[in-house]
């Protein structure tokens, strides 16, 4: 007999399994499909010996201390900033295109001032910014662009930046300055332990039974729960009756080496060579010390897991309608990047699925009944 079945090992059901089992006291049966916690974030140590991240690179990164705070209950922390480089025109520049980067790709020695006017000569006027070619044209103008961003945008989504939402483009700034960090965020860390391990302290509570390789189609009816939080793809969820909402997969590639280290940073990005978008090297992101190296290869492809929601103004407006029927039907919670449909960071995702542990709680008597027990859940109330 369960308070809550919750369908996905991520961060989104792995917080909530914490939050509804330490501080409401309730019981909690926490499945995933893979054989795995973690989610997108699993970490594992490779055959080689080497700790790699399953589903490509994850960087922890983030502005909210009560976030930061909440996941440094389960782990220590690794000092970690992130940068990457471009291979454009033969030559590896800092990504977000900075002043090193426009100087070292046209052999000039602007200044930050210059800079600035050297992107306002080249910069195309954009009346609305709507879409991810109109964030870097309305920047950076033309040529940096399909330089940089539409090449790997196309590789990346199979679309072109001209068919994508703004939000797609804009996560990557431009600066004028030095500043070659991937992200501005003011907490930039990785768990001394891994990802997988921080899942496991998380969880650690005897009211949290987890069940790997369990799909909620297996158990929904044969395992009585009173509540359900949902995290995997909210079309999935509603047999697809509107039709398949889009989702954009990868395959990756993971390789060791036979020698200490391959490339200068963690992660290289191709946007106009190879039919694979970045190279990760791992031992940057853990500090592992290791006379062997591992690499991953990302691959993007229309078929497979679902890893990113597509932002894109038609894809919305499904996800609306299947959003409008999760608020129709109480009792099931729709949480995470999938059942939501949002391009969230993780720490978004922890923030979503706290913001949604205070609305249950706000909302629901803690559990002690055990007679109200169901085996199907008759509906949905969705939280975002
Ligand atoms: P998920 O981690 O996808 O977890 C959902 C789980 O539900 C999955 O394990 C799935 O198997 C399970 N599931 C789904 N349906 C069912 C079902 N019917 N039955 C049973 N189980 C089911 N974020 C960052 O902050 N920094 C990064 O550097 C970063 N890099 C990324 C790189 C890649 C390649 C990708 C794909 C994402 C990256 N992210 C990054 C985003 C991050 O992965 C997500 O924000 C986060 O993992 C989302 O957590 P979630 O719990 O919502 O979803
Ligand atoms: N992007 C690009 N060139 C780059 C880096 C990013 O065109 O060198 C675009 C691309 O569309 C990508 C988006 O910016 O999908 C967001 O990049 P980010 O690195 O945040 O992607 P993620 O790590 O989520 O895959």
């Amino acid at each position: 007999m369960y308070d809550w079945l919750i369908v996905g090992a991520g961060f989104a059901g792995s917080v909530l399994a914490e939050r509804l089992a330490s501080q409401r006291n309730e019981r909690i049966l926490l499945i995933d499909r893979r054989n795995h916690i973690g989610g997108n974030a699993y970490d594992h140590y490779n055959e080689d010996g080497l700790l790699i991240h399953q589903y490509g690179p994850h960087i922890f990164h983030t502005n909210s201390k009560q976030i930061f705070d909440y996941l440094s209950r389960f782990t220590e922390w690794r000092f970690y900033e992130h940068r990457v480089l471009a291979e454009v025109d033969g030559t590896l520049v800092p990504i977000p295109i900075n002043l090193d980067t426009v100087n070292k790709l046209y052999g000039l020695k602007l200044t930050s001032e210059e800079l600035q006017e050297w992107f306002s000569q080249r910069a195309e006027r954009v009346p609305e910014i709507k879409t991810s070619e109109d964030v870097v044209v309305s920047a950076v103008g033309r040529e940096l662009y399909e330089k940089f961003f539409r090449g790997y945008t196309r590789k990346q989504w199979g679309l072109d930046p001209s068919e994508l939402d703004k939000s797609v483009t804009s996560r990557v700034p431009t600066r004028t300055n030095q500043d070659d960090r991937y992200f501005g965020d003011e907490f930039q860390f990785m768990p001394k332990h891994g990802y997988t391990s921080m899942f496991k302290r998380m969880l650690d509570h005897p009211n949290i039974h987890i069940m790997t390789q369990t799909d909620y189609d297996d158990v929904k009816n044969i395992i009585p729960h009173r509540r359900i939080i949902y995290t995997g793809p909210i079309d999935e969820y509603f047999g697809f009756r509107f039709g398949k909402l889009p989702y954009r997969s990868l395959r990756f590639r993971h390789v060791t080496l036979d020698q200490p280290w391959h490339q200068p940073v963690a992660v290289v990005n191709y946007p106009q060579t190879n039919d694979y978008t970045r190279i990760t090297e791992y031992k940057y992101l853990t500090g592992q010390v290791h006379a062997r190296t591992a690499l991953t290869y990302e691959y993007p492809s229309a078929q497979g897991d679902p890893y990113y929601p597509i932002p894109k103004a038609e894809n919305q407006e499904l996800f609306k309608k299947y959003e409008r029927l999760a608020l129709t039907t109480p009792d099931v919670w729709f949480v995470g990047r999938l059942a939501t449909y949002r391009y969230y960071n993780m720490d978004q995702i922890v923030g979503q699925a706290l913001a949604t542990f205070r609305r249950i709680n706000e909302t629901l008597p803690a559990e002690t009944d055990t007679t109200t027990a169901r085996l199907m859940p008759s509906s949905a109330a969705l939280a975002s």
